[in-house]
């Protein structure tokens, strides 16, 4: 039974009217990489390397890194593998990294602000990732981005960790791919400037929905209010997809959301063909995309902007 369920896994996920759909997995260790293998995941849309820096003393090692990211790869086989830099802060505290005491943890240092405030520790990662690219398909990926300017800083300090590595003859790739994580809901508004700097976008929902409500993503006194199926939020995701189309970015969700399989047809009628999500979900997810057929199941933006309440959507999709 296993056996029969892995291989059907490891087929494309394609609609009854031919659409492809990308079904990726969200990683944190080269052993959930096996995993995401083995449940037939399309590459990694999200690993989360953060899980590296924590329960030690001390930052990992150019070295170290780069033998993990190498396993992660291996153990992929080979298939495009997006590795997040460090997304510290927030609800994801490193003692040593030193970022001590904070009133709004989730609004300070966190991800890249981090990483620009650190730029030693940020550069090692960044030699780690850019050496494993050079046998490997990697595409680097920014967290909790809000502005133009970070996208620029960390972008150069990938061309210069790039440059030192060329004059020290160690090789990677120069196609690299870069983009970056859409949870703070300032992006949605300088879409096209921050898009000439970048080759992806991929939706963090569980930040975003967060960040657009206003509402701590892990308190469980509002939390029948905070839903990524929100109104609110799926105006976000319209918005983020028709622009990244205009742009030429390319874009996927690698939130919490994306393993729902009743959001599927919704997330699909908006435009969205690439997911990443936890790998024990790819299966299902792969199968409902199999039995849908687009061209028929189609939800009209029309009638999806008329879903004015969290219990109207709810309703829709018979959450
Ligand atoms: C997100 O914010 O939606 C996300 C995928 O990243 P994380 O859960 O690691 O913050
Ligand atoms: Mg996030």
């Amino acid at each position: 039974i296993f056996q029969e369920r892995f291989s059907r896994a490891k087929m494309p996920a394609i609609t009854e009217d031919e659409v492809k759909f990308k079904i990726l997995a969200n990683i944190s260790s080269p052993k959930e990489a096996k995993i995401a293998f083995e449940n037939g995941a399309d590459g990694i849309g999200l690993y989360r390397t953060e899980f590296l820096y924590m329960n030690r003393e001390t930052p990992p090692s150019e070295e170290e890194q780069y033998e993990i990211y190498k396993q992660v790869c291996e153990n992929m086989q080979g298939l495009p593998i997006t590795i997040r830099s460090l997304d510290v802060g927030g609800d994801k505290p490193i003692p040593y990294l030193g970022i001590g005491e904070e009133t709004n943890p989730f609004l300070g240092v966190r991800g890249i602000r981090y990483c620009l405030q650190n730029k030693e520790i940020f550069k090692t990662q960044l030699r780690a990732i850019c050496r494993v690219s050079a046998d490997y398909e990697i595409r680097i990926m920014y967290p909790m981005v809000g502005m133009l300017e970070e996208v620029i800083e960390a972008n150069s300090i990938l061309a210069e960790v790039q440059d030192e590595l060329s004059k020290e003859g160690v090789e990677y790739s120069k196609h690299i791919k870069k983009g970056i994580m859409v949870e703070v809901p300032s992006i949605l508004f300088i879409l096209p400037q921050i898009a000439k700097e970048l080759d992806f976008l991929s939706i963090g929902t569980n930040d975003l929905t967060q960040y657009l409500l206003a509402m701590d993503r892990e308190n469980v006194s509002i939390s029948k209010h905070y839903s990524a199926l929100h109104p609110t939020v799926i105006s976000a995701l319209i918005s983020i997809i028709q622009n990244s189309d205009k742009e030429g970015l390319e874009v996927s969700l690698c939130g919490e959301l994306a393993r729902n399989p009743k959001a599927t047809n919704l997330l699909s009628s908006i435009g969205l063909r690439s997911y990443s999500m936890s790998s024990p979900a790819i299966p299902a997810i792969k199968e409902a995309i199999r039995k849908m057929n687009i061209k028929e199941n189609k939800i009209s933006l029309d009638d999806i902007y008329k879903w004015s309440t969290l219990s109207v959507v709810k309703s829709k999709l018979q959450l």
